[in-house]
């Protein structure tokens, strides 16, 4: 039999006293700024709490969703039935001497860069300014300006449904912006471990300083948006030959940096930039910028995004995939 909500509610309270929050509108969470409310939201602050509210989900049948910062989420208008968990494990430990960060999933990227950046430890200066956790960045194998999360990453502790284990960082199988989390959506990055190695923190803080400052010309700080929309093309996985032979005699080839081609001037050649529907829309200087100019709707948002992957479809024979995630 089904449990009621009210008992739902009291069981909740009394294990998680105030790290529980009903109907929490989502919208207040989500960078994009849009969201109905989440039923059960948790804030996860330790191992324990992550694993209470995976078997409570699972007790009560309800549905469970893993948010850490909610940079890279489209949430649906609807709400959320269920559980949302967020991950908010923030322990930190350095060791000076061998220079291995061990670090909770909850933590987030930027605070542990200046960290970083001020002890002298280099490795992810370059990615100073990409919002959300260490999990999150792991999940999407998150970058910027030629680092990404993985180069320095050596393990992580997961939980697996049944486990707590080790995994490597070949068994996280990272590939450009994925990683074997997008997979395995159950699995639930707990902690990292990364191998930084020393530097100037006086020349780190300024290579952070310098790209935040470049950043926030594509990404002023009040602006509601969940980063680039769509991957970015990867030339050498465009299937089959022939296929692949078609679109690059589309496009400018002067364009392919590093294999791959870039999803913002595809989508400027299809008119993107300032379309709208809604509250929704493309930036005017960025195709690939796709941003909550007010009062934005989710379904304002998948109807954009999907008008935009048919008409580059159209144009160029192949279907842009979004990196952000939906929720
Ligand atoms: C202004 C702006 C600029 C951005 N610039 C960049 C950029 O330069 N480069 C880049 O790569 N990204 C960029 N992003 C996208 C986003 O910041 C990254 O994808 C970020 O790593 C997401 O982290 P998060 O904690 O917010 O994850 P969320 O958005 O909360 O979640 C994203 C996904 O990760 C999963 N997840 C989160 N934590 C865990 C965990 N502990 N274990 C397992 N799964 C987990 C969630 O279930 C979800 O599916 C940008 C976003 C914004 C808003």
């Amino acid at each position: 039999m089904e449990t009621d909500t009210k008992t739902i509610r009291k069981e909740l309270q009394k294990i998680f006293e105030k790290k529980v929050i009903f109907n929490h509108p989502l919208s207040e969470i989500t960078t994009l700024g849009i969201g109905g409310s989440a039923q059960y939201f948790i804030s996860a602050h330790n191992e324990g709490d992550i694993l209470n509210a995976i078997r409570f989900a699972k007790e009560h049948s309800l549905p469970f969703y893993l948010i850490g910062s909610a940079s890279n989420i489209v949430a649906n208008d609807k709400g959320v039935r269920g559980v949302v968990m967020q991950h908010s494990i923030t322990t930190l430990e350095i060791n000076n001497e061998t220079k291995i960060c061990r670090v909770g999933a909850g933590y987030s990227l930027l605070p542990l860069i200046h960290i970083l950046n001020k002890q002298g430890l280099s490795g992810m200066e370059k990615m100073a300014g990409i919002p959300g956790t260490v999990g999150g960045a792991i999940y999407g194998c998150a970058g910027a300006y030629g680092q990404e999360i993985k180069d320095c990453l050596i393990k992580i502790k997961i939980f697996d449904g049944k486990k707590v284990r080790p995994l490597t960082r070949d068994q996280c199988k990272f590939g450009y912006r994925t990683s074997i989390f997008k997979q395995r959506k159950n699995w639930i990055i707990l902690e990292a471990d990364f191998q930084l190695i020393n530097a100037d923190p006086k020349s780190l803080k300024k290579t952070s300083r310098d790209i935040m400052k470049l950043r926030a010309k594509k990404y002023p700080p009040d602006l509601k948006c969940p980063g680039s929309f769509f991957k970015n093309i990867v030339i050498d996985a465009i299937r089959p030959a022939a296929l692949k032979k078609q679109f690059l005699s589309k496009v400018d080839l002067q364009k392919i940096n590093h294999g791959k081609l870039a999803s913002g001037y595809l989508l400027e050649q299809v008119g993107a930039k300032g379309q709208k529907s809604g509250d929704i829309a493309v930036a005017e200087y960025h195709g690939n910028l796709i941003y909550n100019a007010g009062n934005g709707k989710s379904k304002d948002v998948k109807k954009l995004a999907n008008l935009l992957k048919k008409k580059v479809q159209k144009k160029f024979g192949i279907t842009l995939e979004e990196e952000v995630q939906y929720l």
